[in-house]
């Protein structure tokens, strides 16, 4: 047994066998040798193979994520088949007498600079295509595993260094019982994602990887944080009994799920999810969500060949729309950048990419990106409750801007006479100090404000939100925090408008005192939040809390308010 600690991701106990999701070692040795039509057919064979997988995964893609998706996959299977890209591996084996890895590696190197050195999107796309398939080729000449986790068909718990947004996106949910991995903190999307689907997750455990091997048995505490590796049967039993009291407490917030929320003295709030897909949608209605407070966009943009149509996010948008009725849904524009990256966007790399090009800054410049999101929104806006918020707003400039170009298009839609809510409130993210300081300045011209933690923090800290190594910098509790969110909600209340959190910090149990003190009107959190949150205020005075306001706002560290709060509310 052997017991690794990290962080708390996404709650829940999960007991399974270890998947793991690391790349191959793909490292070979070029040798002469005397059979080419041996080495020729072992080509074949792994040729055949992986488009075997290639079709498994785009069916399952298909199903799963959609058509649109599938389609990467449909493209390596093109790449798979051409004879321009074979036949001169074959004829490198016959006439070179090299073994079918040198083959494979030496024709495949040459297209694919050949093709990266290009000045067209399209083609350049193609060597990324050409890089992904013969990776997979690879594994199969040299017999080791390529992961596949679209194809797993077992309970597994899948371990990683890291999972990208489109790793997770993949994940099955029916056999992916939960995750580990090395690095991230409880705000890098991959942990976001994890709440999302509902799976118990442990981040940031630094060497998971290397302690596990497959087929070990591995018990993730997403509760407490911690992962065990080859549990004894003791505390295989303790953790069954550990799960079972969980699903009780769970049964037990149940019933609080079709209730609005109120304080123990009669203060109304609101609880809203987060979502990242249409699919997610589902999950908070069975939580008891009361609206949307963020939906994420990008995921709609990401695991993708090509930017998606205005109309595919149309049907997207409308789909999240119609399922939630009249409850309000707050979408949030494409925030790409960061630790999402779009690939054939071929944007630069940056040195600090939470510092550069993203969000609202990449919209802003790439109006063909953005124009066609946001007039999919003004149309879905005629069916349902729709309010539109921008990110990583830093400037009034840019807010003003950008609310122009919605502006712009939706007269443009109405004059071809394309029905399109009267209603819709327009709002900031504020996640950027500047913009937490001026937030009197910014209320006069936004609908709402909706205070995205995760970033604040990690802009306010100066502490890297994907970096385990600063997450003890990560302090939703900080008094600097806690004043800047004060701040903007006196200054939202000010004028009249509304203030919102979208950060984790919303739904995390420490907080939410402290939040319904400072009178924030919406928290949005992971679907599997809410009915917790909504026990936990039930027993919350506001009126008391609000009487804590300037002793927190005045305290120095982080941990003298955890343990204020901790006295005052236990
Ligand atoms: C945030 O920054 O708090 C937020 C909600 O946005 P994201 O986590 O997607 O950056
Ligand atoms: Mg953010």
């Amino acid at each position: 047994m052997k017991k690794i600690e990290g962080i708390a991701a996404s709650t829940g106990i999960a007991i399974a066998k270890v998947y793991e999701l690391k790349a191959p070692d793909l490292s070979f040795e070029s040798v002469t040798i005397d059979n080419p039509d041996q080495e020729i057919a072992r080509l074949e064979e792994a040729l055949k193979i992986s488009r075997q997988e290639l079709e498994k995964i785009k069916e399952h893609t298909k199903k799963e994520i959609g058509d649109e998706h599938a389609e990467i996959f449909s493209a390596h299977l093109l790449v798979l088949s051409d004879p321009e890209l074979i036949n001169p591996m074959k004829e490198k084996i016959n006439s070179e007498n090299v073994n079918a890895e040198a083959a494979l590696d030496a024709v495949a190197t040459m297209f694919i600079d050949m093709f990266k050195n290009m000045d067209n999107e399209y083609m350049r796309e193609r060597a990324a295509d050409i890089q992904d398939v013969t990776k997979r080729v690879m594994a199969h000449l040299l017999g080791a595993h390529f992961p596949d986790p679209a194809l797993i068909n077992e309970q597994v718990i899948v371990i990683a260094n890291d999972l990208t947004p489109s790793d997770t996106a993949q994940l099955n949910r029916e056999f992916v019982k939960g995750f580990a991995t090395d690095i991230g903190g409880r705000t890098s999307h991959s942990a976001i994602m994890a709440r999302s689907l509902e799976i118990p997750a442990v981040v940031g455990t630094k060497d998971i990887t290397a302690s596990v091997s497959a087929d070990d048995t591995i018990i993730i505490d997403g509760l407490e944080g911690i992962v065990i590796v080859n549990p004894t049967d003791e505390e295989l039993e303790s953790y069954h009994k550990k799960q079972e009291a969980f699903a009780a407490q769970q049964a037990e917030w149940g019933k609080l799920k079709d209730e609005p929320t109120f304080s123990s003295d009669g203060e109304q709030v609101e609880l809203v999810a987060n979502i990242g897909t249409p699919n997610d949608v589902e999950g908070v209605l069975n939580n008891g969500g009361e609206g949307i407070g963020l939906y994420r966009t990008e995921f709609l943009y990401m695991g993708k060949s090509e930017l998606p149509s205005e109309e595919e996010q149309y049907e997207a948008y409308k789909s999240v729309l119609e399922q939630m009725g009249d409850k309000p849904v707050v979408v949030r524009t494409l925030d790409v950048g960061g630790d999402k990256e779009l690939s054939y966007l071929d944007l630069p790399k940056e040195l600090n990419p939470f510092l550069g090009y993203r969000a609202i800054r990449f919209c802003l410049e790439n109006e063909h990106v953005f124009r066609p999101q946001l007039r999919a929104l003004l149309r879905a806006s005629a069916h349902g409750n729709l309010k539109i918020m921008f990110p990583m707003i830093a400037t009034l400039e840019e807010f003003r801007q950008a609310k122009a170009l919605l502006m712009d298009e939706k007269e443009a839609l109405k004059a071809d006479g394309v029905k399109v809510s009267d209603d819709i409130e327009v709002g900031i993210m504020v996640e950027i100090p500047s913009t937490a300081v001026i937030a009197r300045q910014f209320a006069k011209e936004v609908d709402f404000f909706s205070i995205g933690t995760n970033d604040l923090i990690q802009y306010t800290m100066a502490a890297d939100r994907m970096n385990e190594q600063v997450s003890y910098l990560y302090q939703p509790y900080h008094p600097a925090i806690l004043n800047l969110v004060n701040n903007v909600i006196e200054a939202a209340h000010k004028e009249g408008k509304w203030a919102g959190m979208c950060g984790e910090m919303a739904g995390d149990s420490i907080a939410i005192p402290i939040l319904l003190g400072l009178g924030l009107d919406e928290f949005s959190m992971s679907a599997t939040s809410v009915l917790p949150a909504r026990t936990q205020i039930l027993g919350l005075s506001k009126k008391e809390m609000s009487s804590f306001k300037e002793q927190l706002l005045s305290m120095g560290t982080a941990e003298e308010v955890v343990a204020f709060i901790k006295e005052k509310t236990e």
